[in-house]
């Protein structure tokens, strides 16, 4: 390992990682920041594609959006957005209607002309809402966690909100956009600090009660990681359990395949949950929106076991009752690292804190963990 002064580890470079990293480097900590994969970036991580120059989401659609101040100032330091705003579609039975469920997809689906003070009363007729909620939901759930709506929750069908306007706006935050330099660009820039050193491909292991990557053993000095919890333990009382998902690429020689960035394909016979044609969401980029080719990629959610990409956590009693227990060993290292030398792991992020969060949470969570 190259000599260096090291006062904190960062272990993974997602989003999360990053935020932490950049921050300890402007407290004037000198950081280490270890990456398992071969580059930076997390599963926001994209590749632009050589042939075509679009930017493809390699771990899927990542569309930011918040109406977090701090988390927007945070990310605008590195990037300036570029106001994309997302719109999602949903193919039921070969027609496309617009997601969320409100007034273009309920006159759609039932033709009808309801004005906004009618919705509720429209949805309140015995079967409407069921309905509704079996042709958009029923199948993409189950695709989604190989499970029936009301095994998840059976409360599921009266909690699926319903906008009684046309705004098709999927989310409904003020600040969105994608990164106009390319998403890479923001973990490079944040990265990018006298204080910072990066190393790929090196993974931190937990290893008879010492840190370690690769041969060496790690300075003791704080480390904030963002890897799987239970990987740092070596999986001692199982795994915790998740959803992955496949994705399928191809370049197609259209310019438009499908006139958008995200068709959802709501019936379970349909093997994919989404079709994803990148091109979409760069409508500033005119050599891109206007050349002869695009690329889609078809998401399949599928068991996962270990290997796979974790994607989704599986949230049920067991998995709490697990990562509780794995939450409650990190508390002990702790406080035996503690007790010696002032060494603690913060674990955070999706994988280390086990939950789905959206990037601006992930930010948002980064910014308050104590240094
Ligand atoms: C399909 C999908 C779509 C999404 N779309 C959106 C969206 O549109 N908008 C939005 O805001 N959010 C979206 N999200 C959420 C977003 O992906 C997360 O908020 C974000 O990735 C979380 O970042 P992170 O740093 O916690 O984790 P990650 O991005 O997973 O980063 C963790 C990093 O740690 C590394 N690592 C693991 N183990 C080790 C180790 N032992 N040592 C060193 N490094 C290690 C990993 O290789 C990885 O690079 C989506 C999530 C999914 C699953």
């Amino acid at each position: 390992m190259k000599v260096m002064k090291v006062d904190a580890v960062v272990a993974g470079a997602g989003i999360w990682g990053c935020t932490v990293a950049r921050r300890l480097a402007e407290a004037g900590r000198h950081v280490l920041v270890l990456e398992k994969r071969p580059v930076v970036g997390g599963n926001v991580r994209c590749e632009v594609d050589a042939e075509t120059g679009i930017e493809v989401h390699t771990y899927g659609s990542h569309i930011f959006h918040t109406h977090i101040p701090a988390v927007w100032d945070f990310v605008n330091r590195f990037v300036t957005f570029n106001g994309y705003q997302h719109k999602v579609l949903t193919n039921y039975k070969g027609r496309i209607y617009h997601l969320p469920l409100g007034l273009t997809l309920i006159n759609k689906f039932f033709d009808v002309e309801l004005k906004p003070g009618e919705v509720k009363g429209f949805l309140e007729v015995k079967g409407r809402s069921e309905k509704l909620f079996d042709a958009f939901f029923r199948g993409y759930t189950c695709k989604q966690w190989g499970k029936s709506p009301e095994e998840i929750d059976p409360s599921i069908i009266k909690r699926v909100p319903v906008r009684s306007n046309y705004d098709t706006n999927y989310f409904t935050d003020t600040n969105q956009g994608i990164p106009l330099s390319g998403y890479n660009s923001l973990f490079d820039r944040m990265l990018d600090h006298p204080n910072i050193v990066v190393r790929c491909s090196a993974a931190l292991r937990f290893e008879d009660g010492a840190l370690k990557c690769g041969g060496d053993e790690l300075p003791s000095v704080p480390v904030y990681y963002s890897g799987p919890i239970d990987a740092l333990f070596d999986y001692r009382f199982g795994h915790l359990p998740w959803r992955t998902l496949n994705f399928e690429m191809e370049k197609l020689n259209v310019c438009d395949y499908q006139g958008t960035s995200v068709v959802n394909y709501a019936e379970a016979e349909v093997p994919y949950t989404r079709i994803h044609e990148f091109k979409h969401y760069h409508p500033e980029d005119a050599a891109v929106m206007n050349a002869p080719h695009t690329v889609i990629m078809r998401e399949y959610p599928a068991a996962w076991k270990p290997g796979d990409e974790p994607y989704y956590p599986i949230d049920t009693a067991e998995s709490r009752s697990l990562l509780d227990r794995y939450r409650e060993e990190l508390a002990k290292v702790n406080k035996s690292m503690k007790s010696g030398n002032g060494v603690r792991i913060v674990c955070g992020g999706r994988l280390g804190g086990y939950r789905y969060n959206d990037m601006d949470k992930s930010v948002e969570a980064a910014l308050k963990v104590e240094l």
